[in-house]
């Protein structure tokens, strides 16, 4: 009788999408089949047209099983030579994660990385269309479909542009959770509260990074929250927002908490071999997962250990 339950539960936490089922915004909450509300914990790889050769199926496997992540995030970059000038090449990518996560049981975010997606409508419609009409069937996929807009307005620009590649996705898929991108970087998510999008399943992005951002943030995320507003952390940092500089353990701490107590889930960003603070992995780690805690940066093994003590619940 323990031993079946144990089995249950390890196997409970080995395949999330089977536990958990389709997410659904629900208030100022994202919850799962049972209608209680999820915080997944895991890791965003790098912009895909720079850092593409971590979208694997071992990278993925290798953090659902040894870093206990519930969810990944493919960063598909729009310009700066993404999938405007190579859509095919992206599309493959964002593809062979989506593959991995629903093999593996987990959640996936395929994002739309881009900072001025407003000027790319017809090409993140089209990508978006793809994705949902071969995947809109899979519990596993969430839909991000702006990043990190710049200093624009939510309800002149962002929304409008949402608004458009959401009647996209929906030909395809009713159902499944789109994650809508912020004003200012995905910082200004009270923005959101006098205009939320009309959508049976939609939440915002908030992004953060512990070395810079502080309490005003967090004050700012709760008034969203605190007005219906459901918030989705798609990428955070330990380090500052330039991606540079030493871990920030006392604000990370800080934020974890926050997070912990509002449900929210979070990506860390990133899975990548750059020589910078935010990038888990050493230069020339393994493309497909296994790393050795030699092949881990400070950022990478202090993560991997957060993920790993993570209660989605
Ligand atoms: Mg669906």
């Amino acid at each position: 009788m323990l031993t079946a339950l144990i089995a249950t539960m390890m196997f409970k936490d080995a395949r999330p999408v089977d536990t958990y089922g389709l997410l659904q915004a629900k208030g100022n909450r994202i919850v799962a089949k049972d209608g209680k509300p999820v915080a997944l914990q895991g890791m965003s790889l790098f912009w895909s047209q720079w850092i593409g050769k971590y979208y694997t199926a071992g990278t993925v496997k290798w953090l659902k099983d040894d870093w206990k992540c519930s969810i990944v995030r493919a960063a598909i970059a729009a310009d700066e030579g993404g999938y405007l000038k190579q859509p095919q090449v992206e599309l493959a990518k964002a593809e062979a994660v989506i593959d991995a996560a629903v093999k593996e049981g987990i959640y996936v975010i395929v994002d739309w990385h881009d900072h001025k997606a407003e000027a790319h409508t017809a090409q993140s419609v089209e990508f978006f269309s793809a994705i949902s009409k071969k995947y809109g069937k899979n519990k596993n996929v969430i839909y991000e479909i702006y990043n990190e807009p710049l200093k624009v307005s939510w309800k002149d620009t962002i929304k409008p542009y949402a608004e458009t590649v959401i009647a996209a996705i929906r030909k395809n898929d009713p159902d499944n959770l789109i994650v809508v991108g912020t004003p200012n970087w995905s910082q200004d998510v009270e923005d959101v509260i006098p205009n939320p999008i009309k959508d049976r399943n939609v939440a915002y992005t908030l992004h953060f990074y512990a070395a810079g951002h502080k309490q005003y943030l967090r004050d700012k995320a709760q008034k969203a929250l605190n007005a219906g507003i459901p918030l989705v952390i798609t990428e955070w940092g330990t380090v500052n927002y330039d991606g540079n500089g030493a871990v920030d353990d006392a604000s990370t701490k800080e934020w974890l908490a926050f997070a912990k107590k509002n449900s929210l889930t979070m990506c860390n960003w990133s899975v990548a071999d750059k020589v910078e603070g935010a990038a888990v992995l050493k230069p020339g780690a393994n493309t497909q997962g296994n790393w050795p805690a030699s092949q881990l940066t400070d950022a990478g093994k202090y993560v991997r250990e957060i993920i790993r003590g993570w209660k989605v619940r």
